[in-house]
């Protein structure tokens, strides 16, 4: 990426806010590349790999899992970006970071853990990923965590709190939670993977539900923008059936995504006119779908809700995993010395539990729910 083929809204990286802890230039590599770099070589990133997205890790080989969906998350992000004469360094940091926080088994996970921790403060994921590469990642002499720039933070705190927001803003005013108190947005470069987000997670979650049997072909041919794309699918190839289909219709469903956002962001840019990175901070979200296009994927995305997320083989297990999170807890708390002496000697004992248990991936909450309490849950997965 040369800097000087940027948009003149974009995020210049020779233009960062910086870090919080000096440090001099690494030359070839912008600032922003280097945040990707720390990012990638973190323990948090490794882990991701044994995180659920939807389906608990030891259920399919085959099924995503927190690290294929960031990585999907940065393509996608990265091809609008490059469309759009953003700041690709940052959009992949920022899509490689966005998940470091979750706790083990996906949404059932965090609000176990946010249920712990009601009267320490909750618990988010969004702000837990920050404090992992703000602080939890333990890997430099001079410093906690991974010192990222600015832009590549503001980015990763994609929803804050008011009052975890003013906590943070009394801690470093002017930091990334400061929008979350003063209003505005973050960077045209966060508001492309907030969006890339949600379009890979509706179309490998569609993916997934059929490989898992959770959805069928024909409860699909309810949703209007699937209809639409499987015809437009067959007009071109009369004898697709099957997988084939489904990934066709999938790859059509992503390529118009990114085509539709990089159309309705180009047009929004056009008329809005923004100086620069700070003008887009204090005008409404540009990055945007045309109005039709959010309409069929907001539909696609209650499809996915009320057909996979709540569907009851995946909640029967969600609810499990809630249980043995909040058992986790109950039990470090109860025996704090059963956790890494990082952990266990800490002045918040509440937050040390809830750090280290956000940390874990699926399997090793499993691991440490059986060694703990003795009984076995997920018959054969522990
Ligand atoms: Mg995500």
């Amino acid at each position: 990426m040369n800097p000087a083929a940027l948009a003149p809204w974009a995020c210049d990286p020779r233009a960062s806010r910086g870090r919080r802890v000096a440090q001099a230039p690494a030359p070839p590599r912008s600032e922003h590349q280097r945040d990707r770099d720390r990012i990638v070589h973190s323990s948090a990133f490794r882990r991701l790999v044994y995180k659920t997205q939807v389906f608990v890790n030891h259920e399919g080989d085959l099924f995503r899992t927190r690290l294929t969906h960031s990585i999907e998350v940065a393509q996608l992000a990265r091809s609008a970006a490059r469309a759009l004469a953003l700041n690709e360094d940052l959009v992949e940091a920022i899509a490689l970071a966005h998940d470091l926080g979750h706790t083990p088994f996906g949404h059932a996970g965090q609000d176990a853990l946010h249920e712990c921790m009601r009267e320490c403060g909750g618990f988010e994921h969004n702000l837990q990923s920050l404090r992992v590469v703000d602080r939890l990642e333990q890997r430099y002499p001079e410093f906690d965590g991974l010192n990222l720039c600015f832009e590549t933070r503001e980015g990763i705190l994609k929803h804050c709190s008011r009052r975890n927001a003013e906590r943070l803003e009394r801690l470093e005013p002017g930091g990334p939670a400061w929008r979350f108190v003063h209003g505005g947005q973050p960077s045209l470069e966060a508001q492309l993977v907030n969006l890339a987000d949600e379009m890979a997670y509706c179309a490998h979650d569609i993916d997934d539900g059929v490989r898992s049997g959770l959805i069928t072909p024909a409860q699909l041919e309810t949703v209007p923008v699937f209809a639409r794309l499987r015809e437009c699918a067959q007009a071109d190839h009369a004898r697709l059936e099957g997988k084939r289909l489904l990934f066709e219709v999938l790859r059509r469903l992503i390529s118009e995504l990114v085509g539709d956002l990089v159309g309705a962001t180009t047009a929004a840019l056009e008329s809005a006119a923004p100086a620069d990175a700070d003008a887009v901070r204090a005008a409404p979200p540009l990055a945007r779908l045309s109005p039709a296009l959010r309409a069929e994927l907001d539909e696609l995305r209650r499809f996915l809700f009320a057909e996979l997320y709540r569907h009851p083989q995946v909640t029967q297990t969600t609810d499990i995993a809630r249980t043995v999170v909040s058992e986790l807890f109950a039990a470090y708390r109860s025996a704090p010395a059963e956790m890494p002496a990082d952990y266990a000697g800490t002045d918040d004992a509440e937050r040390a539990v809830a750090d280290y248990i956000a940390g874990m991936t699926d399997r090793f909450a499993l691991r440490e729910h059986q060694r703990l309490t003795g009984r076995r849950v997920f018959g054969g997965a522990a």
